[in-house]
């Protein structure tokens, strides 16, 4: 599919027509920011927004409302003649529909993707309303706390799949000659999610996902949900001693990464590989 990157000064058809078309038979993932988001706005728990409305331990939001346009199932938050429910809380993804947005070696990109602009086939009437700038586009939809939320989950994950490394290459386990362990995060990233949701269980996923943080600030939630990750595998795994014990250990650890990646878009499977990779260069074995 081609993809047309853009630059903060193009001019779109970025008003919406407000058809809600776009809001059926999506799939929106979540970070643990935007399920708390969301849950506010339905002024409801996260764990009562998870379990009413999310899969796969509340990575991914549930489309299973009325059939609508192009005979696909709404959002579980769109309310017929209405729109969202939950507007002010809406996650990233519906925030810049119907542009896209990458994180490259630091760079944030915006694009949309497909031989036409997404809104024409749903929605035709939009070429006749007012064509906005790209930038003027993100500021009406303010999506500048949900991109530093995005971004910190992306560090975040990735300072959780440390952890894992530094389980397998620092503890004796890789120089042991373990074999057993990177076919394992393999397994993990090519698990299906409600399997690796299963493996990682409902005290980690809960951990992962709905963590008991009320901070209004998208960066200091991730800042805080860091620091309360990190403390639970500390205490968890801190004493870890035989091989076995170290080698569970790291297989959750990267598990969780693993499933928060998808929560964030990105591709398990090719994470599990970059990541195997990246510890065979350090000496691991498989
Ligand atoms: S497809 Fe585009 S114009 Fe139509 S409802 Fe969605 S965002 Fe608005
Ligand atoms: S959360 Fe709201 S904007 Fe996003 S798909 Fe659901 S109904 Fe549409």
């Amino acid at each position: 599919m081609q993809t047309h990157k853009l630059s903060l000064q193009d001019k779109l058809p970025l008003t919406c027509s407000r058809t809600g078309n776009c809001c059926h038979g999506k799939h929106i993932f979540l970070n643990p920011w935007e399920l708390a988001s969301l849950a506010k706005e339905k002024k409801k728990t996260p764990r009562e927004f998870r379990n009413l409305y999310c899969e796969f331990g509340g990575i991914l939001l549930q489309f299973n409302g009325k059939l609508g346009w192009d005979q696909k199932q709404a959002c579980s938050q769109y309310v017929d003649n209405f729109g969202c429910s939950v507007h002010l809380g809406r996650p990233l993804a519906c925030r810049l529909y119907p542009l896209g947005r990458q994180l490259q070696s630091e760079e944030v990109h915006y694009m949309f993707q497909g031989d036409e602009f997404p809104c024409l086939a749903p929605c035709p009437d939009v070429i006749e309303l007012p064509h906005l700038s790209v930038g003027d586009y993100l500021k009406g939809q303010m999506t500048d706390a949900f991109e530093k939320a995005q971004d910190a989950y992306l560090e975040l994950m990735q300072n959780t799949a440390n952890i894992a490394f530094e389980l397998l290459l620092d503890t004796g386990l890789a120089e042991s000659g373990d074999k057993a362990t990177l076919p394992l995060w393999r397994e993990m990233g090519n698990e299906l999610p409600e399997v690796l949701a299963e493996r990682i269980g409902q005290e980690w996923i809960d951990c992962l996902m709905i963590p008991e943080i009320s901070d209004n600030n998208s960066s200091a939630f991730v800042e805080k949900h860091n620091e309360l990750l990190q403390l639970k595998i500390q205490e968890q795994f801190g004493s870890s001693q035989t091989h076995k014990e170290i080698r569970e250990a790291s297989v959750l650890v990267m598990g969780i990464a693993l499933h928060l990646a998808r929560g964030l878009g990105a591709n398990p499977k090719d994470l599990a590989e970059l990541w195997i990779d990246t510890a065979k260069s350090y000496g691991a074995q498989e």
